[in-house]
């Protein structure tokens, strides 16, 4: 630990913003990279020196200059849910804990301006008191942070209607600081935020955000089981593309791996494949009588349940499938991919022709860019770093579009249309290169 500057900057922040305890910073340092296990042998052993949590925008800009004059890396941290070692301080320094920058400023018009640390469960939660909700959110939403969603994520529950954080109009405004000796504190909007969306804190610390809200509605959760996964599919997408039934989740699973979930297993067997649902409450009947046309079992008491013992479906929808079925499977891992819309079907078939017991899959249907499209988070049994090659290297072959995750650097993740974008606002934002240094590979010099 580097207790010099340690001191120094609990002078100018104040002793009690600035925590050095080794088992709390190890903690704060870490994602959930271990998805990965290519990551979790790259990342196991990286921490930073101290955890740094500012109160006020005054302070953040306090530590970002301090940064600057003595050079000492700097990495922003939400919720740390990241998937990718985003957060992990691979030259150690100081991790930026933005969690205090909690605050709703602003609510107007179908606008909401907030601070970027609010976690995204609390304000789901306070906005409905406003009559209003997230357009869509990842199902870490009770951890994660707007501001960590915007800086690591993509969508989530709710992007089947709006799309993802790049949909013109979700994301309206980012108020960004720089790391430099005089931080400069601005607001940005139209194209330039394609700067700093999924941008891994690497070009600015994002403090305030601007996003649009969707009106609150009443949402039910339901539970449709099959006997075979292309039912399951075809149903999902019928369900996906019905212009009748409001949804905001509509997540595949194929069996068996519904029995992870624990809190669902009086509803499933290990022959199940399954469709999870939220739709808007009213919409049921629609519902059960799809899922019949597809030789679907409805269960009609599942609603109830979820209910009853306080779960929800999106608790295991996106990357939460991972992490269930890994809980009792730690040997697997997982891919992300966006199959083909028209040929999703045969590339399913031709899959788990080749891959009969190393692939499982697992659909999230979303809009992008108006069109509902399958995105997907298919789960590996994972043996070698060599076999899982093969098998990415298959998926594209077949036209699956993948976005790697089990890298960490920001260029070969699979969402890296506006990495130059993001490497431009760097140069200009970060001339030290002090934020999150390691995950950019391309030059800025
Ligand atoms: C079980 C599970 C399920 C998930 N489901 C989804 C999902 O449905 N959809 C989805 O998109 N993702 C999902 N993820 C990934 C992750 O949860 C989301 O991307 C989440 O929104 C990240 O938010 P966070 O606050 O935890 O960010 P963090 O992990 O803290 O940070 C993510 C990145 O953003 C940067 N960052 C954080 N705050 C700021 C800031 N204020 N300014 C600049 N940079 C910043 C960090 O440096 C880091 O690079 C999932 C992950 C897990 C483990």
């Amino acid at each position: 630990m580097n207790q010099g500057w340690i001191d120094e900057l609990k002078q100018v922040i104040g002793e009690n913003k600035v925590e050095t305890k080794d088992s709390y910073v190890k903690r704060m340092s870490q994602d959930f990279y271990w998805y990965s296990p290519i990551l979790k042998k790259q990342l196991s052993d990286f921490y930073a020196d101290c955890i740094v949590k500012p109160s006020s925008v005054e302070e953040v800009i306090e530590v970002l200059a301090f940064s600057a004059q003595n050079r000492i890396p700097l990495v922003p941290r939400g919720g740390g849910t990241g998937n990718y070692g985003q957060i992990i301080p691979m030259e150690k320094g100081i991790i930026l804990d933005t969690s205090a920058l909690n605050k709703i400023i602003e609510i107007k018009n179908g606008i909401g301006r907030f601070g970027a640390g609010i976690k995204l469960g609390k304000l789901e939660a306070d906005l409905a008191n406003d009559g209003y909700s997230l357009r869509f959110f990842p199902s870490t939403y009770l951890k994660s942070t707007l501001g960590g969603f915007i800086a690591g994520g993509t969508g989530g529950i709710g992007s089947i209607e709006y799309g993802t954080l790049w949909d013109e109009g979700n994301v309206v405004r980012l108020t960004i600081l720089t790391l430099e000796e005089k931080p400069r504190l601005f607001t940005i909007e139209g194209e330039e935020l394609k700067k700093y969306i999924h941008h891994y804190g690497l070009s600015g610390v994002i403090i305030e955000a601007e996003i649009a809200l969707a009106p609150y509605r009443e949402w039910e959760d339901h539970l449709v089981t099959f006997s075979n996964i292309n039912d399951a599919l075809s149903f999902s997408e019928s369900i996906a593309k019905s212009e009748s039934i409001r949804k905001r989740l509509v997540s595949v699973s194929e069996s068996p791996l519904a029995t992870a979930f624990k809190p669902f297993e009086a509803f499933v067997s290990e022959h199940d494949s399954i469709v999870l649902l939220q739709v808007e409450k009213g919409d049921c009947d629609q519902v059960e009588e799809l899922a019949h046309s597809f030789n679907g079992s409805f269960l009609p008491t599942f609603s109830e349940h979820v209910k009853k013992n306080k779960v929800r479906t999106t608790d295991f929808s996106w990357n939460h499938v991972t992490l269930w079925w890994m809980k009792h499977h730690p040997e697997a891992t997982y891919l992300q991919g966006r199959f083909d819309t028209k040929n999703y079907l045969k590339q399913v078939e031709l899959l788990k022709e080749k891959y009969p017991n190393e692939v499982l899959i697992h659909f999230e249907w979303i809009s992008v860019g108006g069109s509902i499209v399958p995105s997907s988070q298919p789960i590996i049994s994972y043996t070698t770093e060599e076999r899982l090659n093969e098998i990415i290297t298959y998926f594209k072959e077949i036209g699956v579009k993948v976005s790697n995750p089990h890298t960490y650097l920001i260029e070969e993740g699979g969402k890296d249309d506006w990495v130059e974008l993001i490497s431009l606002a760097k140069k200009e934002n970060d001339p030290y290169q002090l934020l999150n240094p390691g995950k950019m590979k391309i030059g800025i010099g």
